[in-house]
């Protein structure tokens, strides 16, 4: 079963993969992860990679493409969960190529409270949870005591940035994955427990 989230920046896609992960076994193929480990390696690729997320610009479909069939490869688990991929209708047409889309789960949210959540937003270097400045005021993550940080592309200007696109390239995905019956809306302003809890019902 192949599923893919979309959603604004700030939904919760990358929340709601973490608290899935302790409900069910399953592939997660985290572009936006996969390629910030790629520019934590400090090779070329990894700079060329961040030079356009620093500008809140996509990355090019062809290097998101080697990332992705990087990961599938040899894949064994059942269930594969794409957070923050397909963005484009571009991409969209690349996955046609390699696997059928089940079921497209889409967080609706409204931007205002998308950029209220990512100005709140911290990540932990060491270990990627997701967590907030309310809940973590002193910067010390729960879970490995890592430096929670704040991500280079978080700030209001590259958010603005991100939502264009989103709003450009990403939001017609909607339409095409809702006309072709797979995809479930949620109330993605609702808690992280009541929108798992709403995923978890979809999926079973
Ligand atoms: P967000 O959903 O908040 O944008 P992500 O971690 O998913 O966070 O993505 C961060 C950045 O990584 C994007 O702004 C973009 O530069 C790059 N990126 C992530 N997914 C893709 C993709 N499918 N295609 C191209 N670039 C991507």
């Amino acid at each position: 079963m192949n599923i893919v989230l979309l959603g604004i920046q700030g939904s919760g896609k990358g929340t709601l993969v973490q608290d899935l992960s302790k409900h069910l076994d399953f592939l997660l193929v985290s572009v936006g992860s996969l390629l910030r480990d790629e520019i934590a390696t400090g090779s070329k690729l990894g700079q060329l990679i961040k030079s356009k997320m620093d500008k809140g610009e996509l990355v090019d479909t062809n290097i998101v493409m080697d990332t992705i069939n990087k990961k599938l490869s040899n894949n064994k688990k059942p269930i594969v969960i794409l957070d923050g991929f397909p963005r484009s209708r571009e991409q969209a047409d690349e996955l046609d190529k390699i696997c059928n889309v089940d079921l497209a789960i889409y967080l609706n949210l409204k931007k205002e409270d998308a950029l209220k959540r990512i100005m709140n937003r911290l990540t932990c270097s060491k270990c990627g949870n997701i967590t907030t400045r309310v809940k973590c005021p002193d910067l010390v993550c729960p879970v490995c005591n890592g430096k929670l940080t704040v991500r280079s592309d978080d700030t209001p200007e590259v958010a603005n940035k991100r939502f264009e696109q989103y709003r450009l390239e990403t939001e017609p995905l909607i339409k095409r994955y809702r006309e072709s019956g797979v995809l479930v809306e949620i109330d993605a302003s609702k808690t992280p427990n009541e929108v798992l809890k709403a995923v978890m019902k979809v999926i079973k």
